[in-house]
C-alpha cells in the first residue's frame, strides 16, 4: 500500500492542534517539555497518529471490491497477516497475525487485498474481538463465500505493562461464519492449515 495515500487526513488538518495536546499531556505528567529530547516529539507523535489511525480514512467494503467469478470452490487460506494497533481502552499498542480463510461461492478477491483489508481495520483505536468479527463480516458482505474464518493472534502491551503484568501472552479470537459453523472438519482442516 503507497504510505503516502495511505494517512489520517484529519490529523493532517488539525496537526497544530494535536501537537499542543501532546505537549500538554508531556507537561501534565511532570516533564519539561523544553529539554532537547522532547522538543521534537508532538510533531513526531502527531505524524506516528497519521499512519497508524489510518483505517478511519478507509473505505473497507470498496477494498475487496474487485472480485471475480472463479470456479474454485474450495478453502482458500491467507495467513499470518501481520497487524500492528491500538486498544482502544489504554491507546497502547497491540499487534499479532490475522489467519482468514473462505471457501468461495463465485466471487473471490486477490490475495494481497485481504492484506489491505486488515490494515484498514486495525489502524484505529480498537479491540481485538471487533478486528475479528468485522474482517469476517466485510468477507461474507462483499464476497458471499459458503464459509468464513477469522483467527486473530495478538500480544497487548497494556496487558504486558501494566496491571497483570504477563508479558507474551498471547489472546486468540475466532470468528465464525457460514458452512465453519456446522462443518467440523473444514473448521479443523482451517485450524491445522494456519499452524506453524
Ligand atoms: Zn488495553
Amino acid at each position: 500500500m503507497p504510505a503516502k495515500e495511505y494517512k489520517n487526513g484529519r490529523v493532517a488538518d488539525n496537526r497544530e492542534q494535536i501537537e499542543h495536546h501532546i505537549r500538554e499531556i508531556l507537561r501534565l505528567i511532570g516533564e519539561d517539555v523544553d529539554r532537547e529530547g522532547l522538543l521534537d516529539t508532538p510533531a513526531r507523535v502527531t505524524r506516528m497518529y497519521e499512519e497508524i489511525f489510518a483505517g478511519y480514512d478507509a473505505d473497507t467494503r470498496e477494498i475487496l471490491g474487485v472480485a471475480f467469478d472463479e470456479k474454485h470452490e474450495e478453502l482458500v487460506i491467507v495467513k499470518d497477516i501481520v497487524y500492528y494497533s491500538q486498544c482502544e481502552h489504554h491507546m497502547a499498542p497491540f499487534f499479532g497475525k490475522v489467519h482468514i480463510g473462505y471457501i468461495p461461492s463465485g466471487k473471490i478477491a486477490g490475495l494481497s487485498k485481504f492484506a489491505r483489508l486488515v490494515e484498514a481495520v486495525t489502524r484505529r483505536l480498537q479491540v481485538q474481538e471487533r478486528i475479528t468479527s468485522e474482517i469476517a463480516d466485510i468477507i461474507v458482505d462483499v464476497l458471499e463465500p459458503h464459509g468464513c474464518m477469522v483467527v486473530v493472534e495478538g500480544e497487548h502491551l497494556c496487558m504486558c505493562a501494566r496491571g497483570v503484568k504477563k508479558p507474551g501472552s498471547k489472546t486468540v479470537t475466532s470468528a465464525v461464519r457460514g458452512l465453519f459453523r456446522t462443518d467440523a472438519p473444514a473448521r479443523a482442516e482451517f485450524l491445522a492449515l494456519i499452524k506453524d
